[in-house]
């Protein structure tokens, strides 16, 4: 996969998709890379698979098909949920056709121009016509906007306001005889990241909508169903353009030579490699612990599962535009240039990560409410204790203050983020240790995240540690 991707990402990302007479034309790599994607099986791969498929596109930046990928996913869970049996067998197998020219790829359509966080604000109206619904509203971020298959939340006539009063609908592109099916693409944006990847405006007039699932669960299931699957998708997204940051960085720095010594003979720079190693295996353990909840039956492990998520979400996507950012620092000049390396679009794919699928503040913000709403302190602590002694005393200092969220929304608004971060890192921390990580990995992971007052000038043990991250990376060894 990285063959093709790799190669056409640069062609991708010089010609963007365009706009041409209403329909999204693509470089013909677009075509090339979903194919090799497509082919890999991700969509239809148990969650594992799917998680070590999307970590290496990643690897490659976005590609312009890790969105579709996962939109495409959320789509097949919401339909294979919520569906009715006719909808599934109409709309599910070209879903999961792994034939990039054949198949047909999901969207999912929530913001407006009025906002994004705030779904329950939506305005997009649904009125029932026979057996079908009718569309009509606009949506002011639509990625994959070339989809042959549209998620879209709307308000049926006569629903209430808020999120109560949202449904979700599938609305095919086009009608039965092949016309486009009432909307209208109404220009693409012109983004930061994620470049290679088609994203417009839609105004739907009386587009052919079927509801997915019961109308008044539409909220519950575009965001416990369709969002929870992006944000897991996201934060491999996340931690694979981390380990490629990383390489580049590492490789660059065990090449170059500055004032007659190796770049990675400099204590900074080995400082700077040691995090960025660190950080990139620990949104990988978190991601993959989350992974290990994916479509759990167990109520205990699902609720767990849509708590942790969100937040990894949250901190996976904030470590990846750190790590992008470091790499670039590590190869200096150079690091700015985007044909002599992808760390410019490692960044600016990170920044879009950290707001697609939710952003910061309301991530967490949903976090604590879920905690309170579903009891479920206990559950998540539950799940990362025992593990280690050090992630134990760490949940024990962390407990009280996430207590305080619960039963103070007040100070929760200000101080929840960061207590949220800290339950990541000892998930993180926690996740390292059972997966058998070495021990120099979870000590730098802990001392700088969650060690209360660690100076690092004023501990004789730092230097050792980061030379004992690195040393199990060939490429960076100490010299001589
Ligand atoms: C490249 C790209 C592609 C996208 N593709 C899609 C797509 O395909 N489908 C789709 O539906 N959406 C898509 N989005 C939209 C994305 O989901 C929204 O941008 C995101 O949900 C935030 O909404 P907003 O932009 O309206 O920001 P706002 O909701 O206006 O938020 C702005 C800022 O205010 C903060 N804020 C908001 N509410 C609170 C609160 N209660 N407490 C504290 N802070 C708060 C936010 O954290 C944020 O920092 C895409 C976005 C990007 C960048």
């Amino acid at each position: 996969m990285a063959q093709v991707v790799d190669p056409a990402v640069l062609a991708l990302e010089r010609e963007g998709p365009r706009l041409e007479f209403g329909e999204v034309r693509f470089h013909p790599a677009y075509a090339e890379a979903g194919r090799a994607v497509w082919a890999s099986g991700l969509l239809a791969a148990p969650p594992l698979e799917s998680a070590a498929l999307f970590y290496l596109l990643a690897h490659a930046g976005e590609a312009g098909h890790a969105c579709p990928v996962a939109c495409t996913a959320g789509l097949i869970r919401a339909l294979r949920a919520h569906g009715s049996p006719a909808l599934q067998e109409r709309f599910l197998p070209p879903l999961l056709e792994p034939d990039y020219d054949r198949c047909q790829r999901g969207a999912q359509f929530l913001t407006e121009i009025q906002g994004g966080s705030d779904v329950g604000a939506n305005r997009t109206r649904a009125v029932r016509a026979g057996a079908a619904w009718r569309i009509s509203g606009e949506k002011w971020f639509c990625s994959v906007a070339d989809a042959d298959q549209f998620l879209v939340t709307a308000r049926p006539e006569g629903a209430p306001p808020g999120t109560r009063g949202i449904g979700c609908f599938l609305v095919p592109r086009r009608t039965g005889d092949g016309r486009p099916n009432g909307f209208r693409l109404r220009r693409l944006k012109d983004k930061l990241g994620t470049r290679a990847l088609a994203t417009g405006e839609i105004e739907f007039a009386g587009a052919q909508a079927y509801p997915i699932g019961a109308l008044e669960d539409g909220f519950r299931i575009a965001a416990g169903v369709v969002l929870n699957t992006s944000r897991w998708l996201n934060a491999l997204g996340s931690a694979g353009l981390m380990r490629r940051a990383y390489l580049e960085a590492s490789s660059f720095a065990a090449h170059r030579t500055a004032f007659g010594q190796r770049l990675a003979d400099f204590p900074l720079v080995r400082e700077n490699l040691a995090v960025m190693r660190v950080e990139e295996a620990a949104a990988l353990a978190s991601t993959l612990a989350v992974t290990d909840l994916v479509d759990s039956p167990d109520p205990r492990e699902a609720t767990c599962f849509r708590i942790l998520v969100s937040a990894n979400k949250f901190v996976t996507a904030l470590a990846g535009t750190h790590v992008a950012r470091r790499g670039i620092e590590a190869l200096g000049g150079n690091g700015t240039v985007e044909d002599f390396s992808p760390l410019p679009r490692l960044l600016r794919d990170s920044l879009v990560f950290e707001s697609w699928e939710g952003t910061h503040n309301v991530l967490c913000a949903q976090v604590l409410r879920d905690l309170a709403r579903l009891d479920a302190l206990e559950a998540v602590l539950g799940r990362l204790a025992g593990a280690d002694g050090r992630v134990d005393s760490a949940l024990s200092r962390l407990e009280p203050r996430l207590r305080r969220c619960l039963e103070e929304p007040e100070w929760a608004a200000l101080h929840g983020r960061r207590q949220v971060w800290l339950l990541v890192r000892a998930l993180q921390a926690a996740s390292l240790v059972r997966d058998g990580a070495s021990e120099a990995l979870v000590e730098l992971l802990l001392r700088r995240e969650l060690t209360p007052g660690w100076e690092a000038a004023d501990d004789a043990g730092y230097p050792g540690l980061v030379e004992a991250v690195l040393r199990e990376e060939s490429g960076v060894e100490a010299a001589g």
